[in-house]
């Protein structure tokens, strides 16, 4: 039975990033064999320790290893990812309509797997996610972000290479092969595991003079500024992939992705419907009826437009041209401006007198208008109360 990783690391199961790092720090540096030469227990803490970290450190492993457990990590530490690479498997956050979006910008497509495939040199980065709130506006034009992030960079004491003078050693556990084989016997048979060497973590070769500034892992915290364009047209929870611009991987290992998933603030005066634009206006009893000329906010500014007489409640007039930009393919949707009569609460006297005056006039009431359904209602309301 094997233990569990957060226990191996003594942090709970909701520690962060950092936490994780800090107890597998401390832990390693306890069991480093540099510290405990021919001391076989420490030996196998430090494993049990890079073994743990490798998970736990890693979102898309430490993903599947909280749904699946250990058998979630185990057999995908052999294949080195598969297929799908990161978002594959239990990707709860996104839905396939995202992993679509995602190809289409990324270009990428089923390379995913393969990137994280084991054969590539050095520890791969961690990817990083970050949210990036965009107002209608922008959405409905595209932007260009400029962000600043926290990530991981190489440190600069020691080149990215961990150590002081850039001397490595051959990895005492695998010698250099960068991977372990363990036997396992279940009732099938016996099988053998291939999982990356948990002392080297893969690289087949470790570090010596470690830096002191970074411990000998080659990256440090650090902020840089990226640029991100937005194309128009995307919606809340869509994110867009950047490719190694995520956390650069230990000791020179290539860098993970920076996945940007788009937030969308609420507007002040418009709601979204696909493509389209809903703003609500509401105009006075007169304006409705005899037709006016208002201004009206749209996503490029206020512009003119025409009430035609009689509209009626609730009419859509359509603005073409002033929604969202259409994520594939070019132009924009529409914005609809739902026409209300507005109704006030405070009236004066006098214009209470006004609207007395009118109710009096024969041609204001729905009967003198005879919409056919309101006739024969009140038609048949005669007809039953007699
Ligand atoms: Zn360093
Ligand atoms: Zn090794």
């Amino acid at each position: 039975m094997k233990k569990d990783y957060y226990e191996i690391l003594g942090v709970g199961r909701s520690a962060d990033k950092d936490e994780i790092k800090k107890a597998y720090r401390k832990l390693a540096l306890k069991y480093h064999p540099d510290k405990n030469p021919d001391n076989k227990d420490a030996e196998d803490h430090f494993k049990e320790v890079n073994g743990a970290y490798e998970v736990l450190s890693n979102d898309d492993k430490r993903r599947r290893y909280d749904q699946f457990g250990h058998a979630g990590v185990d057999s995908s530490a052999a294949s080195g990812g598969g297929a799908g690479g990161a978002y594959g498997a239990g990707g709860a956050d996104f839905s396939d309509i995202f992993s679509a979006f995602n190809d289409m910008f990324s270009g990428g497509g089923g390379g995913g797997g393969q990137r994280r495939s084991r054969a590539s040199a050095g520890i791969h980065g961690t990817d990083l996610k970050i949210r990036l709130k965009l107002s209608l506006e922008e959405i409905a034009k595209g932007v260009e972000k400029t962000l600043k992030i926290k990530k991981q960079v190489p440190c600069k004491e020691c080149g990215g290479s961990g150590s002081k003078t850039g001397a490595t050693e051959t990895c005492p556990t695998c010698h250099g092969a960068g991977e372990v084989r363990q036997a396992s016997k279940t009732m099938f048979g016996q099988f053998v595991n291939i999982a990356a060497c948990p002392t080297c973590g893969g690289e087949g070769r470790i570090v010596k003079d470690r830096c002191t500034s970074c411990y000998g892992e080659g990256i440090k915290q650090g902020e840089v500024t990226v640029k991100v364009t937005v194309p128009a047209g995307v919606q809340d929870n869509n994110y867009l992939t950047l490719r190694g611009q995520g956390n650069s991987g230990p000791r020179g290992g290539a860098a993970g992705d920076l996945i940007v998933v788009i937030e969308e603030k609420p507007h002040e005066f418009f709601v979204r419907n696909g493509d389209d634009v809903i703003y609500s206006l509401a105009v006075s009893f007169p304006d409705i009826v005899l037709g006016t000329k208002v201004e009206v906010p749209t996503l490029d500014g206020a512009i003119k437009m025409t009430i035609p007489p009689s509209t009626q409640p609730e009419t859509m007039l359509r603005i073409p041209g002033h929604g969202i930009g259409h994520l594939r393919g070019s132009g924009r949707g529409d914005q609809y401006v739902k026409v209300n009569v507005f109704v006030p609460k405070d009236l004066s006297q006098a214009d209470k007198d006004i609207l007395k005056g009118l109710r009096k006039s024969p041609g204001i009431s729905p009967e003198a208008h005879g919409t056919g359904a309101e006739k024969s209602f009140f038609a048949k309301m005669k007809d039953i109360i007699g």
